[in-house]
């Protein structure tokens, strides 16, 4: 049985009082029915020792939109898993769409970020998606499975059960257009054959959430889906009431 799992990514958003007051929001929203779900969030990396020290007394967990694909060094402007993982991150987010298309990042920069964050002791929420071209023109399955299987082929097996997979359609992103149920889940079970042809069993131990516009009015529809196990949430992740339902709803709570 797989744990639904919830992650919020702020994106480039925040401001130290208003960090304040949405954390304190979150946990005070927070109860005990929302154990049955991981939930995370992974505010800009400059707001982690904040939300560390806001978040030290309750379960919601910490994560990260990005890491470096090196260790250390001269590599300006990075942040290595080692540096995510002192100010507790448990969560780093690899591979989103953001990452891929404003700056370029590879499948197989995407696989040593991988790397990097299980070494340092974390997990990876690899993110996949089609853009609405692809779609289009069939060829939807085909991007996703080989954006996963450029990972899964470089992360040492013993590793591999520990990934997250993020299913998130590029058209889908901060659109307002969501993946219908349907659509998610014939695209989730076509990332567990790819998790199953790598590894025997791989297909039922991994999380595969799905992300792109996902709300309080739909994640319901989303999360009953069998092979959903949850989501990562952009934009409704920066308002309180709209995260803690989208977290109930994983929950089988709402
Ligand atoms: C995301 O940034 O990963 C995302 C899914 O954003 P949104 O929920 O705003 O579409």
């Amino acid at each position: 049985m797989r744990k639904a799992l919830v992650i919020g990514n702020w994106k480039m958003n925040g401001r130290q009082d208003a960090n304040e007051a949405l954390l304190n929001a979150l946990t005070s929203g927070y109860d005990n029915k929302l154990e049955r779900v991981d939930v995370a969030l992974c505010p800009p990396s400059v707001y982690l020792a904040q939300a560390q020290s806001l978040l030290q007394a309750g379960s919601i967990e910490l994560g990260a939109q990005n890491v470096c694909a090196d260790v250390e060094g001269a590599f300006t402007g990075e942040v290595s898993a080692g540096m995510l993982a002192e100010f507790g991150c448990r969560w780093v987010v690899i591979g989103h769409s953001e990452r891929r298309s404003l700056y370029g990042e590879t499948d197989a920069q995407v696989a040593e970020k991988a790397k990097r964050v299980l070494d340092a002791g974390m997990t990876p929420v690899v993110c996949v998606g089609e853009t609405l071209e692809e779609r289009e023109s069939g060829l939807a399955l085909q991007r996703v499975q080989s954006q996963l299987r450029a990972v899964l082929e470089e992360v040492p097996v013993e590793h591999l059960a520990e990934l997250v997979v993020a299913y998130e359609p590029v058209w889908a992103i901060g659109t307002g257009l969501t993946a219908t149920p349907e659509q998610a889940q014939e695209v989730h079970r076509a990332l567990r054959d790819t998790l199953a042809a790598q590894q025997v069993e791989l297909d039922e131990k991994v999380r595969i959430l799905y992300g792109g516009s996902v709300n309080a009015a739909n994640a319901d529809a989303l999360f009953a889906q069998p092979d959903i196990d949850g989501g990562l949430i952009g934009g409704a992740s920066l308002k309180a009431d709209d995260f803690l339902a989208i977290c109930r709803a994983a929950a089988g709570e709402s």
